[in-house]
């Protein structure tokens, strides 16, 4: 079922294109305008003047016809008209143009004389030939061409040509082959079609697994950079934003206090949603932009703040503890308890350029000094002056 829907739609792309093909060309019909004023001058007598020139009416109608319905296709109008619509309407117009050119030609040849009836013939063999192109659609192109060789080839009969049956036969004939050779061009000409309608998918498909694949990428990108739980950068984001860092700078360390009770006593859900809570009041606390939050693990985070003075990184560091201790007053992140942050902070002056595994380890131990001294404070790990700011 899916197969046949698939099937039919790449029909009616595969007749869009025809279509594209035919109603392009459908100008040229104006050239049988060229064609059929010869003929009325050189048939043109008082006996013949009407039929002339109604059927020159019919073949000028014809080509108006034509030309309105390129230029509506072009607009896609009617609205409503899709390719089979399109594809009737072309049917209709080749026959009809098919009928007139045969039908006045037949005409002409039963009473012409040996001029005239060369003219007439050259004529004739000028729009089948013109018409070639629209073997981009069979039916069309058949409907168009048998009516002139074949109403031909009976006007031929009915005339008092010298070799009038031998020629109508020729004729008779070429209509034959005309539909033997248009058929081999036309599948020829649909292998083509079709093989361009998938070249079109198989693009389409290269662009879209393209544009998922660069998506994905981006998306690879970010969560190999992101810690899932709370957001923020994880460990391997903030090695490499310190490692670009130059100059003067501060590393804190950052780690929960009594944690450990805090799961115990409400399980680790609430744990995490406490995480989140503590990663989003220290993220409120640093500069925007320009300093870097990580979450290193467990109840550990650590910043990183770039070109710093030392009161300058103690008091971000400082606002950091408050924040937290005041998460529960303040009723953000819906945590259960007080809690606070033990923090440890590393300062690398302009003029030195400590490592940076030396900064951490700094930053580690001032933590663990905080822990000792009580807990919810900041420790200055400098290995020259081992302060405590709060
Ligand atoms: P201290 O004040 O000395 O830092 O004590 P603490 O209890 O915070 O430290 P400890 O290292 O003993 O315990 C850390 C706890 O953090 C242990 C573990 O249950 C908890 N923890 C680690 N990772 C996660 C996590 O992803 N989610 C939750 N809910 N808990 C975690
Ligand atoms: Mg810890
Ligand atoms: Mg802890």
């Amino acid at each position: 079922m899916a197969d046949a829907r698939v099937g039919n739609e790449e029909q009616d792309t595969i007749l869009k294109m025809r279509m594209d093909a035919m109603l392009n060309s459908s100008p040229a019909s104006f050239l049988s305008l060229v064609g059929a004023l010869f003929a009325v001058y050189v048939y043109w007598s008082p006996s013949t003047a009407i039929p002339l020139v109604a059927w020159q009416l019919v073949i000028t109608a014809v080509a108006i016809t034509n030309l309105v319905s390129t230029v509506l296709y072009a607009r896609k109008l009617p609205a409503r008209w899709g390719a089979r619509s399109w594809a009737r309407f072309v049917c209709v117009m080749h026959l009809i143009s098919g009928l007139a050119w045969g039908i006045g030609g037949a005409w002409m040849l039963t009473f012409a004389n040996e001029n005239q009836a060369v003219l007439t013939l050259s004529i004739g063999m000028a729009a089948v030939t013109v018409s070639i192109p629209s073997v981009v659609y069979l039916k069309a192109y058949n409907l168009f061409q048998l009516p002139i060789f074949w109403i031909y080839a009976l006007g031929l009969a009915l005339s008092t040509l010298q070799f009038k049956w031998l020629i109508a036969t020729g004729f008779f004939l070429m209509g034959a082959f005309a539909i033997i050779i248009g058929r081999g061009l036309g599948d020829q000409l649909s292998n083509a079609l079709q093989l361009s309608l998938e070249n079109k998918r198989l693009a389409e498909r290269l662009k879209e697994r393209g544009a998922e694949l660069e998506a994905a990428n981006r998306q690879l990108e970010i969560e190999s950079h992101t810690d899932p739980l709370t957001g923020v950068a994880n460990r391997r984001r903030l090695m490499s934003f310190a490692r670009a860092v130059r100059g003067r700078c501060a590393i804190l360390v950052i780690d929960i206090d009594h944690f450990k009770s805090y799961n115990d006593s409400f399980g680790h859900v609430e744990g995490d949603i406490c995480l989140v809570a503590v990663a989003g009041a220290l993220e409120r606390s640093i500069r925007p932009g320009v300093d870097l939050l990580a979450r290193l693990g467990g109840e550990e985070f650590a910043v990183v703040l770039d070109d710093v003075s030392a009161e300058e990184a103690e008091a971000i560091a400082e606002r950091i503890r408050v924040n937290v201790e005041a998460l529960k007053s303040a009723r953000r992140g819906r945590i259960k308890r007080e809690v606070t942050v033990s923090i440890g902070l590393a300062i690398r002056g302009a003029d030195e350029n400590g490592s940076l595994a030396a900064l951490m380890e700094q930053a580690d131990a001032a933590v663990y000094r905080a822990k000792s001294d009580g807990r919810n404070r900041v420790c200055v790990g400098d290995l020259s002056a081992n302060r405590n700011v709060a």
